[in-house]
């Protein structure tokens, strides 16, 4: 199978894992998920898997990342933040949907990797930060969406904080190598409102920035 076609395969087995949202689906269509891998994991691109990225991290199955793009309700209007920017391709498929995306990354490498492929793919509205984005975002607060892709216990306070008001924040919480579920919060007046989505697995969020951020 040629790169077009495992790239409509790869659309219609979205589709078959539930993914309606035809905005979503587009985004997916149009943005190369090969281009945020290396070496031998490109092959493997459009596989529904999660593949090994460097610094030992993983770029999330893709029909994931699809749903939790779902679950934000996105509109073009939307300023969003991403924490766990890995390899850039959770945030790419988001720079399509809205006007703004901030992410933050604890390993520079990774930071830096995924800002070149940024400019590769002409991606003008994404900001890499390395961070600890358990701490969110501050200056640029408050989000009209906040995604985690790495799994926190409970959901960051300091995250929480920086939602506005009817703001939607979607993460996987629970301790690594058990079962961690995928939770939607949605901030209304009447306080926090919570969705479970169900199982999933991700790496954990950890404080501070990686030792190899000198690199
Ligand atoms: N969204 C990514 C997948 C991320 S894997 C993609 O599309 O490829 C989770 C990432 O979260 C890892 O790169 C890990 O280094 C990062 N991470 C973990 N804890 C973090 C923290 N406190 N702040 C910022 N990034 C963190």
């Amino acid at each position: 199978m040629d790169l077009n076609e495992q790239r409509m395969q790869f659309i219609l087995m979205l589709r078959s894992r539930g993914i309606t949202d035809s905005a979503v689906l587009a985004a997916m269509e149009s943005t190369p998920r090969d281009a945020f891998l290396e070496g031998i994991f490109k092959e493997r691109a459009y596989e529904n898997r999660p593949l090994p990225i460097a610094r030992g991290q993983t770029i999330s199955q893709p029909s994931i990342v699809a749903k939790m793009t779902e679950e934000l309700e996105l509109h073009s209007r939307c300023k969003v933040l991403e924490v766990g920017t890995g390899s850039g391709y959770q945030a790419a498929i988001l720079s399509k949907l809205v006007r703004r995306v901030y992410t933050i990354e604890r390993h520079r490498p990774l930071a830096r990797a995924a800002r070149a492929v940024f400019q590769q793919l002409d991606l003008g509205n994404i900001t890499v930060v390395t961070g600890d984005g358990s701490l969110g975002l501050p200056e640029q607060a408050p989000f009209d969406r906040i995604l985690l892709t790495a799994a926190a216990e409970d959901p960051p306070a300091n995250l929480l904080a920086q939602l506005k008001p009817n703001g939607i924040m979607v993460l996987p919480v629970g301790q690594t190598d058990t079962v961690q579920a995928m939770i939607k919060v949605v901030k209304t007046d009447n306080g926090l409102e919570y969705t479970e989505l169900g199982e999933v697995r991700f790496v954990p969020l950890l404080e501070g920035i990686a030792k190899d951020s000198e690199d």
